[in-house]
This record gives structure tokens, C-alpha cells and sequence, in this order.
């Protein structure tokens, strides 16, 4: 099954290989986090995860607004 390499710290699935793999460590290039430490995911995962973001945000600012 194809597997999605997620950001640890952004969420965001643009990772790539930090100078072409040869450090053996992972580029965010969304926020420019650099680690050997990536979420590995499935698809369906991911979109668990997004959605579960989501959720998060939305349940703080219902939080903000009491
Ligand atoms: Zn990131």
C-alpha cells in the first residue's frame, strides 16, 4: 500500500529526502523541518488525520467564542 510521509511538526505531506537522501534524513518543505523523524501513513490515515485537525481547530475556537 502506497504510504504518505507526513510532518511531524506541520502535518503537511511535502516532505522530501534531505539532499537526496544521502543524510538519510527527511526535508519539510512546507515549514523547513529537517529529521530523521517522519509519520509514516496510509492514505486513509492521513485523511483521518487531517480531519482530525480539523476537529481540533474547530473545538477551539468553539472554546474561544464561550
Ligand atoms: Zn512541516
Amino acid at each position: 500500500m502506497r504510504r504518505i510521509l507526513v510532518c511531524p511538526v506541520c502535518k503537511s505531506a511535502d516532505i522530501t529526502l534531505d539532499t537526496g537522501g544521502i543524510t538519510g534524513k527527511y526535508m519539510c518543505k512546507k515549514c523547513g523541518y529537517i529529521g530523521s523523524v517522519v509519520l509514516e501513513l496510509t492514505e486513509g490515515e492521513y485523511k483521518e488525520l487531517l480531519e482530525g485537525e480539523k476537529l481540533e481547530k474547530e473545538a477551539e475556537r468553539k472554546d474561544r467564542n464561550k
